[in-house]
């Protein structure tokens, strides 16, 4: 995989006059000094030296950032909320995560492991995560989550659609079906897209209680797949914060799709912090 991403980025270099930085987003848990992988359990990867790989092969700087908070970053540099002072962006997929600009600076946290809304617990005691904890977000709304539920179901025969849907295979599932299965009176798909709208919709509500942001965006596959869950999700976290919170809460979709976290990582690698204007691009 490092070929490959050194493979790519020399493609890119290729058209350049001069190439000032690299900028990478990541899926796991990035170490905040030396831009190593410290842990990305989808791509198997513990302590994968991915920023000192890259500076060693172009001698410039690197920098690496947690993929969802790289796409958060993107989206309030170059999304429509340009100036904003605070933004929550959520984005559910595969896995639930988030990243939060307060006062127009990324939040990282101490450990740079600030975000990980995915693993915050919603159920007590509930299913397990192949976090270690128990209840997690991502376990009851992510695609991962619905297929895992999914396994679990048929081992314990269940009765429901989704066995025909997916031809007994729970890797096949995803949250189409399941919304689909749902509406046709499946009483376990209707279990799963309750809880899955539910919990969500309750872990962001006190997301944004806490955080009071301007904006709430909300973006991934899921979100993009099913406007039925981003209409449910907004209207459910409207009446569940705060009167304050809510009457200064616009809740947006994701705009830059899967730029957001180019652009983001771009952003944060380039020399002037990311103010000044990128290049056109192709954005939705
Ligand atoms: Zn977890």
């Amino acid at each position: 995989m490092l070929e490959t991403v050194r493979g790519a980025v020399a493609a890119l270099a290729d058209g350049l006059n001069d190439l000032a930085s690299i900028g990478v987003a990541c899926a796991g848990q990035i170490h905040a000094e030396t831009g190593a992988v410290v842990q990305a359990a989808n791509l198997g990867w513990r302590d994968v030296p991915l920023a000192a790989t890259l500076a060693a092969a172009f001698g410039v700087p690197v920098t690496v950032e947690n993929d969802v908070r790289a796409a958060a970053w993107g989206e309030y540099r170059f999304g429509v909320h340009r100036g904003a002072g605070s933004l929550l962006a959520v984005f559910v997929g595969t896995g639930v995560g988030s990243g939060v600009v307060l006062d127009g600076q990324l939040w990282c946290g101490a450990g740079n492991a600030a975000g990980e809304l995915g693993h915050t617990q919603v159920v007590a005691d509930g299913r397990p995560c192949p976090c270690g904890a128990r209840g997690c977000l991502e376990q009851y709304v992510s695609g991962s989550g619905f297929q895992r539920r999914l396994r679990d179901a048929l081992a314990a025969d269940v009765k429901t659609r989704l066995a025909e849907l997916t031809e007994n295979d729970p890797d096949a599932l995803d949250a189409t079906m399941v919304a689909a299965a749902a509406n046709s009176g499946d009483e376990f798909a209707r279990e799963l897209w309750t809880d899955a709208t539910r919990y969500l919709t309750q872990a962001v509500a006190n997301y944004v209680t806490l955080l009071n942001p301007q904006i709430l965006i909300l973006g991934g596959g899921l979100f993009e797949a099913l406007p039925e869950l981003f209409d449910g999700v907004a209207g459910g976290i409207l009446k569940a914060t705060t009167e304050l919170a809510r009457g200064s809460l616009s809740i947006e979709h994701a705009r830059l799709g899967d730029w957001a976290g180019v652009l983001g990582a771009a952003a944060l690698a380039s020399s002037e912090g990311g103010s000044a204007p990128l290049p056109t691009v192709v954005a939705r």
